[in-house]
C-alpha cells in the first residue's frame, strides 16, 4: 500500500471478519470485508469473493502480497480472465515454480546443478529406497542417506521430513506424504540427499516476460528454526567470490530460461565445501526482501508493480551494470511466540506497544498497536525489523538495539530469542549454517523480563479508577491519593524508673509474678489494641508492619509503665498476614518485640481452633504455643465462642505448658443486670469464672465483642468477680458499637477491673475499643489514674489519624454507633463483614431485615454467645433467612425440609461444641433427622473434642 501511494496510485485492502480491528484495514484508501461465511483463512482464500470485490468495486490490479494466493495460479488465471492485472509472475511461471519438481527439472534443463534428488515425485516407499540406494540408470545416481522428503508442492518450512536411515525413511514416507496432502491439497513428494549443515543463500531476481532478467544480489537466509527463516541479510558474508558469482549466473540463467515475469527468488543450498545446489524458486516477493531493498536501493514491490503494468526492465533503467550494492542490511523477524515455550504462538491484547526508531532502522509493521488483539488465527509475524549499516558489525547492533528499545506488553514475542542470535559470536562473524539454532538451545533462554513497570501501571490504574480490589478486603471508595502514614513523633528514652516493668517481672519470676504485680499497681491498667483488635474493627486486620514499626518505639516510650500489654497478634492477624499482606507474621512479632522489649505482648488464642478457623490436633496448638512465647508472646487470651470450656482447657493446657500468662476470656453476651433477659445472669457468669480459675488461670477477662456491657452490669459483673476472686486480676475487652464504651470501662475500673482494652482515639469507637484519650482524661487525678501524658498520646493519635487515611478503602463506611446492638448483639468486626456480604448478595438495601433476622437466628441456636465462629453460624442462618423470606416461625415449621447452610447443620452436629444452655430442641432434630452428611448419621452428636494428634509438623507447619 506504502508502494502504491508513492505510485499515486489509490489503495484497496480486503480484510476477514476476524481481521475487522486490524491496521492493514486502515493503511488502505478503502477497505472490503470478506465472506464473513468462510472460515478466518477460508476468506482470504476465497478467489471468487475477491474477484468479486475487484469488479464490483473497479479495482484494476491485485498485488498479492507473500502468503495466501501470492502463488496461486488458480487466482492469477481468475482476475486476468476477469481483465484485473496480478502483480506477479505469468501464470505459466506459477506452474513451473509452484511445483518443486517441475522447478528442479526447469533447472537441470538450464544447466543449474541441483541437489541429488528423484527427478519426479516418487509413489511408493519401495521407490523411493530403490531412488536412494541404487539411484536410476541414466537420470540420476544413488542419492545416499540422510535424505530429505519433500511435499512437491510445499513452502513455508513445510512439509519437509529428514530421515536419517533406511528405517527412518519407512517410518515417514507415508506420514509425510498424507501430511503434504491435508496442507497442500496435493500428497506428492520426493526426495533429495539431506545437505549436511548447509547455508542458506538465495538471489533476488527481476524479469520483464521478454527474457530479460537482473539480480538483485544474494541474501543470507540460514539462520532458521525448523527450516523457516527467523533473520536474514543482505549481502551474504564469507561467500567465496567464485561461489557468489556462479548464484548469481545460475539464476540468471535459470530465470532467463523460464522467461521470468516480475520479481522471484531462486534458492540455493551451500555446502561447507562451498558448492552450491538450487532447491526451488519463490515465484513471489518475499518476507526478507526488505533488506535487498536497503542495499541496492530498489523499491522492489514498487517495481513489481510497474512491471505488471507492462513497462520492461529497460524502460524502468534496471540494467545489471547499473545495480550494486552498498553496506549491510539485517532483518528479523519479531512474532508473537514464547521462546520458551517451544515458540508456541501467543495471543490477547498488546497493552503497551512502543516501536522503535532512529538511524538505519526500517519497519514494516503489521497487526501491533496499543489496543491490538493478537488472535490465534493468523501467522505470528508481529513487525520485521531491518537495520541498515556500512558494517554488518554495525548493523547488528543496530538491531540489537532497536529490539531493545521495541516494548510490547500483552503477548509474548520472541524479542529474547532474537537478543541471544544477535549476540552470538558465530553469528556475529557472519557464516552460521542451518544448524546453527537447533545446535545452540541456549538460544530459547526464557525471557527474563517481568513486565513489572507495566504490573504496577495497571495496578495503580486499576485502583484509582476502581479503587483497591475487594479481593483484598477493600469495601470500596477510592483512595485518598495525597495519603501517606505522617512521621511519627520522637520523645527520646524513656527516664529510668525503679520499679521493674510488668514485662521484666513476667520473663525473670514468671506468670503468677506477673498476676500478683498487675493487681497490685494502684492505678487503671490498659491494654493498647491499637496494633490488632482495632484496626481488625475498622479496617479488616489490613495494617501492615511496615505501619506498626515506626510507631513502636514512641508508644512504648508514651504508654510503656501504663501498659498491662498491647494486643498485636493472633486472631485475624496470622490469617490475614498470610492471606492478603503477604507478610510473614512470625517476622511481624520479632520486629514489634524488638522495638518494645519491655512491654508484655498479647495475643488471642481460639481454645482448639488457635489462630485459625478449625480445631487443630492438640500437639499442634501446644507446639504453636511454645513458638510463639518462645519468640515473644506473653499474654494469652483463650477464649471458645460458645464458652465450652472442653475446647478452652486444651488453650489453657497449652499456655501455661508454654509458660506463656494465661488470660482466660468469658465470651459476655445478653445482659447480666436484666433479670428478663434470661439464660446469662450472673451465677452463669461466676460459675463460668470459678471453673476458668480452677483450670491453672491467671488473669480472668471479660470478652464483650458485641459492646453489650453497660456501666450498669459492668458495676453487677465486675463488682461480683473481684468479690469472689480477690486475688485474681479481671481484665476486660469491650467494643464501643452502642458508644457507651469508655462509661461501661470505667465503671468496670471503679469496679474492680484492673486492666481494661482501649484504642488510641483516631482508632477507636463504633465497632472498635473505646478512646484511651477519653478513659485517660477521665481518670485523671483520681485513685484510678492512668499515669498517661495526654500530650504524648496526643502525638501518638497524629500518627494514626494520619495512617488510617491511607487505609480509607478498608473502613467499613459505617459513620457512627448504634445502639440497636443490644437486640441484635452483633459483634463489631462481624457487623462491618456483614454490612459488606450483604451488598454482594444483593441484599444490601436489607440490612436491617438482616439484623432483626440476626436476633431471631440467635433464638433458633439457642441463644449463644457470638463471636468467631459461632457468629459465623448465626449470620449465615439470618442471611439464608433473609434470601429465603423466611421468619423465625417458619424455620421453627419447616425445619426438617429447608435447605441449611452447612455452617448451621455441623453446629447442630456439634462441630463447635455445645452451647451454654444446650442444643434447642425438637429444633436440632428436625434439622439433623434423616441428613447425612459426611458419614455423619443423623442422630449422636459428636460433643467434645476428639483429642487427635499430629505426627510430624515438618518445615511447613509455621
Ligand atoms: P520451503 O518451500 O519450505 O521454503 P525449501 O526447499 O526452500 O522449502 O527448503 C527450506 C529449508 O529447508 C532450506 O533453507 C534448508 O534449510 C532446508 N532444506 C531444504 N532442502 C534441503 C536439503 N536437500 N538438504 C538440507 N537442507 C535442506
Ligand atoms: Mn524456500
Amino acid at each position: 500500500m506504502r508502494a502504491g501511494t508513492e505510485l499515486n496510485l489509490e489503495t484497496c485492502g480486503i480484510y476477514s471478519a476476524e481481521d475487522r480491528f486490524t491496521q492493514h484495514r486502515y493503511k488502505a484508501d478503502q477497505a472490503f470485508e470478506l465472506s464473513s461465511s468462510k472460515s478466518p483463512v477460508g476468506a482470504y482464500l476465497d478467489i471468487d469473493s475477491i474477484v468479486q470485490i475487484c469488479l464490483k468495486n473497479k479495482i484494476d490490479c491485485v498485488h498479492p502480497g507473500y502468503g495466501f494466493l501470492s502463488e496461486n495460479v488458480n487466482f492469477a488465471r481468475a482476475l486476468e480472465a476477469n481483465g484485473i492485472t496480478f502483480v506477479g509472475p505469468t501464470a505459466e511461471n506459477l506452474a513451473t515454480f509452484g511445483d518443486k519438481t517441475s522447478a528442479r527439472e526447469l533447472a537441470v534443463r538450464a544447466g543449474v546443478p541441483v541437489v541429488e534428488g528423484t527427478e519426479d515425485a516418487v509413489s511408493t516407499v519401495e521407490e523411493a529406497r530403490d531412488a536412494i540406494e541404487n539411484g536410476v540408470p541414466g537420470v540420476h545416481g544413488p542419492i545416499g542417506y540422510p535424505v530429505i522428503i519433500k511435499a512437491a508442492m510445499g513452502g513455508g518450512g513445510r512439509g519437509m521430513r529428514v530421515c536419517l536411515t533406511k528405517e527412518e525413511l519407512e517410518a515417514n514416507f507415508s506420514l509425510a506424504s498424507n501430511e503434504a496432502l491435508t496442507a497442500f491439497g496435493d500428497g506428492r513428494c520426493f526426495i533429495e540427499h539431506y545437505v549436511d549443515r548447509p547455508r542458506h543463500i538465495e538471489v533476488q531476481g527481476i524479469g520483464d516476460g521478454t527474457g530479460n532478467v537482473v539480480h538483485l544480489y544474494d541474501r543470507d537466509c540460514s539462520v532458521q528454526r525448523r527450516h523457516q527463516k527467523c533473520l536474514e541479510t543482505a549481502p551474504a558474508m564469507h561467500l567465496p567470490e567464485k561461489t557468489r558469482q556462479a548464484l548469481f549466473d545460475d539464476s540468471l540463467k535459470l530465470l532467463k530460461e523460464a522467461k521470468y515475469k516480475n520479481a522471484g527468488t531462486v534458492e540455493f543450498l551451500v555446502d561447507q565445501q562451498g558448492n552450491h545446489f538450487f532447491i526451488e524458486v519463490n515465484p513471489r516477493v518475499q518476507v526478507e526482501h526488505t533488506v535487498t531493498e536497503e542495499v541496492t536501493g530498489i523499491d522492489i514491490v514498487q517495481t513489481q508493480i510497474k512491471i505488471a503494468a507492462g513497462k520492461t526492465l529497460e524502460e524502468l533503467g534496471l540494467r545489471q551494470e547499473s545495480i550494486s550494492t552498498s553496506g549491510y542490511a539485517m532483518q528479523c523477524r519479531v512474532t508473537t511466540e514464547d521462546p520458551s515455550e517451544d515458540f508456541r504462538p501467543d495471543t490477547g491484547r498488546i497493552e503497551t506497544f512502543r516501536l522503535p526508531g532512529g538511524m538505519g532502522i526500517r519497519l514494516d509493521d503489521g497487526p501491533g498497536f496499543p489496543g491490538a488483539s493478537i488472535t490465534p488465527h493468523y501467522d505470528s509475524l508481529l513487525v520485521k525489523i531491518t537495520a541498515k549499516a556500512r558494517e554488518r558489525r554495525e548493523a547488528t547492533k543496530k538491531l540489537i538495539r532497536a529490539i531493545k528499545e521495541f516494548r510490547v506488553r500483552g503477548v509474548k514475542t520472541n524479542k529474547s530469542f532474537l537478543l541471544n542470535v544477535l549476540h552470538n559470536d558465530d553469528f556475529v562473524n557472519g557464516a552460521v549454517d542451518t544448524s546453527f539454532i537447533a545446535s545452540n538451545p541456549g538460544l530459547v533462554e526464557k525471557d527474563v523480563s517481568r513486565d513489572r513497570g507495566g504490573k504496577i501501571l495497571k495496578f495503580i490504574a486499576e485502583s484509582t479508577v476502581n479503587g483497591p480490589p475487594p479481593s483484598l478486603g477493600a469495601t470500596g471508595g477510592l483512595p485518598l491519593a495525597s495519603a501517606v502514614a505522617p512521621e511519627p513523633p520522637k520523645f527520646g528514652p524513656r527516664p529510668l524508673s525503679t520499679k521493674k516493668s510488668l514485662r521484666d517481672i513476667y520473663v525473670n519470676d514468671g506468670a503468677q509474678a506477673f498476676a500478683k504485680a498487675v493487681r497490685e499497681r494502684p492505678g487503671l491498667l490498659l491494654m493498647d489494641t491499637t496494633w490488632r483488635d482495632a484496626h481488625q474493627s475498622l479496617l479488616a486486620t489490613r495494617l501492615r508492619t511496615k505501619d506498626i514499626i515506626p510507631i513502636a518505639k514512641p508508644t512504648a516510650a508514651a504508654l510503656g509503665d501504663s501498659l498491662y500489654s498491647m494486643e498485636c497478634w493472633g486472631g485475624a492477624t496470622f490469617d490475614v498476614s498470610m492471606r492478603f499482606l503477604k507478610e510473614c507474621p512470625w517476622d511481624r512479632l520479632a520486629l514489634m518485640r524488638e522495638k518494645v522489649p519491655d512491654v508484655p505482648f498479647q495475643m488471642l488464642l481460639r481454645g482448639a481452633n488457635a489462630v485459625g478457623y478449625t480445631s487443630y490436633p492438640d500437639n499442634a496448638v501446644f507446639e504453636f504455643c511454645r513458638l510463639a512465647q518462645g519468640h515473644g508472646m506473653d499474654v494469652f487470651r483463650v477464649f471458645d465462642s460458645l464458652n465450652y470450656v472442653e475446647n478452652m482447657r486444651l488453650g489453657i493446657d497449652a499456655v501455661g505448658t508454654a509458660g506463656g500468662i494465661v488470660e482466660s476470656a468469658m465470651s459476655y453476651t445478653g445482659d447480666v443486670a436484666d433479670v428478663n433477659r434470661g439464660g446469662y445472669n450472673l451465677e452463669y457468669y461466676l460459675n463460668l469464672a470459678a471453673e476458668l480459675e480452677s483450670m491453672g488461670t491467671h488473669v480472668l477477662c471479660i470478652k464483650d465483642m458485641a459492646g453489650l456491657l453497660t456501666p450498669q452490669a459492668a458495676r453487677l459483673l465486675v463488682g461480683s468477680l473481684r468479690e469472689n476472686h480477690p486475688d485474681l486480676p479481671i481484665h476486660v475487652h469491650t467494643h464501643d458499637t452502642s458508644g457507651c464504651g469508655v462509661a461501661a470501662m470505667i465503671a468496670c475500673a471503679e469496679s474492680g477491673a484492673d486492666a481494661v482494652d482501649a484504642a488510641i482515639d483516631s482508632m477507636s469507637g463504633t465497632t472498635s475499643q473505646p478512646s484511651m484519650g477519653a478513659i485517660v482524661a477521665s481518670l485523671k487525678g483520681s485513685p484510678l489514674d492512668t499515669n498517661i501524658d495526654l500530650e504524648k498520646l496526643g502525638k501518638l493519635d497524629d500518627y494514626w489519624e494520619g495512617t488510617r487515611e491511607v487505609y480509607s478503602q478498608f473502613e467499613s463506611g459505617q459513620k457512627s454507633g448504634s445502639s440497636s446492638v443490644y437486640h441484635h448483639e452483633i459483634p463489631g468486626g462481624q457487623y462491618t463483614n456483614m454490612l459488606f456480604q450483604s451488598k454482594q448478595l444483593g441484599l444490601g438495601g436489607q440490612f436491617a431485615l438482616v439484623k432483626q433476622r440476626y436476633e431471631e437466628a440467635n433464638r433458633l441456636l439457642g441463644d449463644i454467645p457470638k463471636v468467631t465462629p459461632s457468629s459465623k453460624v448465626c449470620g449465615d442462618l439470618a442471611q439464608f433467612m433473609v434470601a429465603n423470606d423466611l421468619t423465625e416461625a417458619d424455620v421453627r415449621e419447616q425445619a426438617s425440609t429447608l435447605n441449611f447452610p452447612s455452617s448451621v447443620i455441623e453446629y447442630f452436629q456439634g462441630f463447635l461444641g455445645v452451647p451454654p444452655f444446650g442444643f434447642p430442641e425438637p429444633l436440632r432434630s428436625q434439622i439433623l433427622e434423616g441428613r447425612t452428611i459426611d458419614g455423619y448419621d443423623g442422630k449422636v452428636a459428636f460433643e467434645g473434642r476428639p483429642g487427635e494428634e499430629m505426627e510430624d509438623f515438618g518445615e511447613s507447619c509455621w
